[in-house]
C-alpha cells in the first residue's frame, strides 16, 4: 500500500518538477534541452571540447603536436604527483566551466546527466578495459558538507559506478583539515594548502587500485594529496579521472 502510495507520489512530484522545469536549455535559455540531456541544447554542446590525444601521460594535459613517445609536461615536473595517471574527459571551459560553477555553488543539480555523460562516455571505455577496485570521490570536509549538502564528486562517481560496475567508496578517505577554496591561490599554494589534507585509516587500502573521482583538475594539488594518503594506507595504484581539466 506504502510503495502504491509512493509511487503515485513520485508520479505527481515528476509531473510537477516537468512543470517547473520546462525542456529548456538551462545555459542560453533558448535552445529545447530535456532532463535526459542535462539540460544542455545542441547548440551549447557544441562548446564542448573533448580531450583528445596527444596529452601528457601523467597528468592529462593535452598540448599541440603529433608527438608518438611518452610525454611528461612541465605540470607534472615541477609537482611531487601521488598518482600514477589523471585523466579528464573535457577542457574546462565556456558551456563545462559555468555548469561545474553552478551545479556546485549554486545547487543547480538539474544539469547531473550533462556532467555524468561527459564522464561516462570518456572514463566508462577505459576502465571497463582495466582492474580496480573501488572509485573514490574526493570528499568535503564534514563541514563544507553540511553547508553544501551534497558532494559533487561523490554523485559523478556514483554515476561512472553504476555505468561500469566499480563499486564506489565513500569511507576509506576522509578529509580531516577544512582547507580553504584553492581557487586564488599560487600553484605552490595550492600544494601546500593541500598537504596532509586527507587520511586514510592504516593499512585500509593495502594491495589495492583505486581511480580518485573528482569534477574539476586544475593543478593535481587535490587529487595529489588524495593519492597521497590512499598510498600511505597501502594502496597499490592510484589514477585520477575527472569531468573537466583546466589549461
Ligand atoms: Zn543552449
Ligand atoms: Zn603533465
Amino acid at each position: 500500500m506504502m510503495n502504491t502510495v509512493n509511487s503515485h507520489l513520485r508520479e505527481w512530484l515528476n509531473t510537477g518538477l516537468g512543470f517547473f522545469y520546462p525542456n529548456v536549455c538551462q545555459i542560453c535559455q533558448i535552445g529545447c534541452a530535456t532532463e535526459r540531456e542535462g539540460y544542455v541544447c545542441a547548440e551549447c554542446w557544441k562548446q564542448v571540447r573533448f580531450i583528445r590525444s596527444p596529452f601528457c601521460d601523467r597528468c592529462g594535459l593535452p598540448f599541440q603536436g603529433d608527438l608518438t613517445t611518452k610525454f611528461e609536461c612541465t605540470n607534472c615536473r615541477e609537482l611531487e604527483l601521488h598518482f600514477s595517471s589523471a585523466r579528464s574527459a573535457v577542457v574546462a571551459k565556456t558551456v563545462v566551466l559555468e555548469v561545474i560553477h553552478r551545479f556546485k555553488y549554486s545547487h543547480a543539480l538539474w544539469f547531473e546527466n550533462f556532467l555524468a555523460d561527459l564522464l561516462i562516455r570518456e572514463a566508462a571505455p577505459a576502465l571497463r578495459s582495466q582492474h580496480w577496485d573501488a572509485l573514490v570521490p574526493v570528499p568535503l570536509h564534514p563541514k563544507k558538507f553540511r553547508e553544501r549538502e551534497f558532494n559533487q564528486a561523490e554523485i559523478l562517481a556514483r554515476r561512472l559506478g553504476a555505468a561500469t560496475n566499480i563499486s564506489v567508496d565513500t569511507s576509506l578517505l576522509q578529509r580531516v583539515v577544512p582547507t580553504l577554496t584553492q581557487t586564488f591561490l599560487s600553484r605552490e599554494q595550492r600544494a601546500s594548502n593541500m598537504t596532509n589534507a586527507f587520511a586514510a585509516a592504516a593499512g585500509s587500502a593495502v594491495g589495492k587500485k583505486f581511480i580518485i573521482v573528482d569534477d574539476v583538475f586544475t593543478t593535481g594539488a587535490t587529487t595529489s594529496a588524495c593519492a597521497k594518503a590512499l598510498r600511505a594506507a597501502g594502496a597499490m595504484e592510484v589514477a585520477v579521472w575527472t569531468v573537466a581539466r583546466g589549461l
